[in-house]
């Protein structure tokens, strides 16, 4: 089913593309994109609308075909990131923000940007009530459960910083009140990677219980941190099994809400993680008596994941079908310990000159890139098809440092 593929380019498309660009490169597909928006509108009843979670990825030439393929929103974390999406054409009513530890002045530009913001604690309410009295606003909660594919991204429970935790209620309520706060809609998102429905049911009941003390609200939202498979041994997740669980848990709220509540989820990474490979070349082969190193030229300021969370992308050596398997511990070019995606993994006689291809890179990859070591960010294709367009270009020393906003000598 090609809906469920994890995108791979062939050897052909990876040597154009490298050749002409350069290596490493993003490689995006955009047919996987459009699979997986469409994958998770059918998953949903009609009144579901998807708010992508732009941090994941915010390369425009995404943007653009998310919006294409069917996206309705977009959820932001920054004021920046609430100028892009309107940059790609959405609309105020069309963007959250889901700030977290916002300061007064990232509150007014927010609010200057006529878009609906979702606060997390107390304090940010009660200083946003200070500033906009009668404001309209979104809360967000934590459940009290959280889920995720490691203890680095459970973002609900009382070990999170995120979200107003069920014993504040009362004083969110008391704020709502004391500063005419019109509470819109209520939303959680409780961690990134989770595959088994019960959890997710459980947060959406436990939420529902806590919207159902409000009336009047014009939406719920679920947050992300649908699952994606790093590995292709994984089984994917299966997106409409979440939707047939809250089925009824949504029709019973909204006989107590007063009138139809729009269902919103705010996927990151389920739209945009498996359509992307980060294409890397082998530059070296090194050993010790520990350890059989293969060295490619690209590194955590281009995928931070494997060093930041532990994750463990696929990673398969593109130059060869056939030949021995070897035992080795993949490792970037950059100047650290840590800069290490894959420990004591198979490669098919992997060689310098190899190109390989580090799958599922397409959420949290380039748009977590830095420029640490003075190497520049990685560029990035769409191809489409036989199409293949340049949407990020390598970038010389001169347009990188540029970009850095170091005042002249
Ligand atoms: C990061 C984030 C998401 C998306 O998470 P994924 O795991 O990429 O789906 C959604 N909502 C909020 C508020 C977020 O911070």
């Amino acid at each position: 089913m090609s809906s469920q593929n994890v995108f791979i380019p062939t050897l052909d498309q990876a040597q154009t593309i490298t050749a002409q660009y350069g290596s490493p490169v993003f490689v995006t597909d955009k047919q996987t994109i459009v699979d997986r928006v469409q994958t998770f509108k059918k998953s949903f009843s009609k009144q579901t609308k998807i708010f992508y979670a732009v941090k994941a990825n915010f390369n425009p030439h995404v943007l653009s075909v998310l919006k294409e393929a069917g996206v309705d929103g977009i959820d932001t974390v920054s004021p920046y990131e609430i100028a892009l999406a309107k940059q790609c054409g959405f609309a105020p009513t069309q963007i959250i923000f889901t700030g977290n530890a916002s300061s007064d002045q990232e509150l007014k530009e927010v609010m200057q940007h006529e878009v609906l913001c979702n606060i997390g604690s107390i304090s940010e309410l009660e200083r946003f009530g200070r500033l906009f009295n009668g404001a309209d606003v979104s809360l967000r909660l934590n459940p009290g459960v959280g889920d995720g594919e490691n203890q680095n991204v459970i973002t609900g429970g009382q070990d999170s910083k995120f979200g107003i935790i069920q014993r504040d209620m009362p004083i969110a309520k008391a704020l709502l009140s004391k500063y005419n706060l019109q509470l819109k809609g209520i939303h959680c998102h409780i961690g990134s990677g989770f595959y088994e429905t019960d959890v997710f049911a459980k947060a959406v009941y436990l939420i529902l219980e806590q919207a159902a003390t409000f009336a009047n609200l014009d939406f719920i939202d679920f947050g992300g941190g649908f699952g994606v498979r790093y590995q292709r041994s994984k089984d994917p997740i299966n997106v409409p099994s979440f939707g047939n669980a809250i089925v009824d848990m949504v029709k019973n709220f909204e006989a107590r809400n007063g009138k139809p509540i729009e269902i919103r989820f705010e996927p990151g990474k389920y739209l945009v993680s498996e359509a992307t490979c980060l294409l890397s070349s082998i530059t070296t082969r090194k050993s010790t008596e520990e350890k059989d190193f293969v060295c490619i030229d690209t590194g955590f300021h281009h995928l931070i994941r494997p060093a930041l969370y532990g994750s463990t992308h696929e990673i398969i050596n593109l130059s060869k079908t056939v030949g021995k398997k070897e035992r080795v511990t993949v490792v970037g070019n950059v100047c650290e310990s840590t800069d290490v995606f894959a420990d004591n993994i198979e490669l098919i006689d992997p060689n310098e000159g190899d190109i390989v291809a580090i799958l599922s890179a397409g959420a949290y990859g380039a748009s977590m890139s830095s420029v640490y070591n003075l190497r520049p960010y990685a560029a990035e294709v769409i191809v489409d098809g036989d199409a293949m367009t340049l949407t990020r270009a390598p970038q010389s020393f001169d347009l990188m440092f540029k970009g850095l906003g170091f005042t002249q000598l």
